[in-house]
Order: structure tokens, then sequence, then C-alpha cells
């Protein structure tokens, strides 16, 4: 230990395994430290916007094949307030039935039927 009196460059070297002993313990980026951004899991996200319908195809269950795209009324079911079409996984439509109603809202879109997304908010 005589030499950290020696050289100025072995007194910096030798700082520097004493930190590192020192940083596990004091454990900055320890799981339970403060977060700035909130995280996941924040205390009142729990609330659900839509609520859960039973998740079954419902051209599945009226034993629609096809989709007509004059069924305004059928299609507006599955079109958002901003004329988006609302993704499978919250309407539980199958995957063959959404894709001929997305090709029917978009053939009613083609004939204002129906908003194309965007447009109206
Ligand atoms: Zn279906």
């Amino acid at each position: 230990m005589a030499e950290e009196t020696k050289a100025p460059a072995a007194a910096t070297s030798e700082t520097r395994p004493a930190e590192r002993s020192e940083r596990p313990e004091r454990s900055d980026r320890g799981p339970r430290g403060p977060r700035p951004g909130g995280g996941p899991g924040g205390p009142r996200e729990g609330g659900r916007k839509y609520f859960r319908r039973k998740k079954v195809c419902k051209f599945c269950v009226e034993k629609i094949e096809a989709i007509n795209y004059k069924d305004v009324r059928l299609l507006a079911g599955f079109v958002a307030e901003s004329g988006k079409i609302v993704p499978r996984r919250l309407t539980g439509v199958c995957t063959p039935h959404q894709r001929r109603l997305s090709t029917a809202i978009k053939q009613a879109r083609n004939i204002a039927l129906l908003p194309f997304a965007g447009r109206a908010q």
C-alpha cells in the first residue's frame, strides 16, 4: 500500500475499485428506486374504458357468409367513431369474417356509405 503515496496516477487507479465495491451496496439502479416516469403498473391505470363482450364472432353466430357492403347498419357496428375499422381483438370477429368485413367496409367507404378513417373526429 506504499504505492499511493508515490504517484498520483496510482491513487486514482485505486479509488476506482473502491467505488466499484460500493456501488452494488448503494444500488443506484435498484428496482425499487423512485421512477420519474411512473412506469407500467401505475396506481390509477386499472380502469378499462371498453367493456368486454363475449368474444364470439357475430357473423359465425348469425351464419352470415357473405357480408354485404350495402348493409351499413351492420358495418357501422365495426367502424369506430373516427371511421377506423375496429380491430379483431376488440370485436371478436374471426379472421375470415374480419377479412370480408374489411373489404365490405372499404367498398362502402368508396360509395360514401361510411366515412374514411381520420376524417371525422
Ligand atoms: Zn366468423
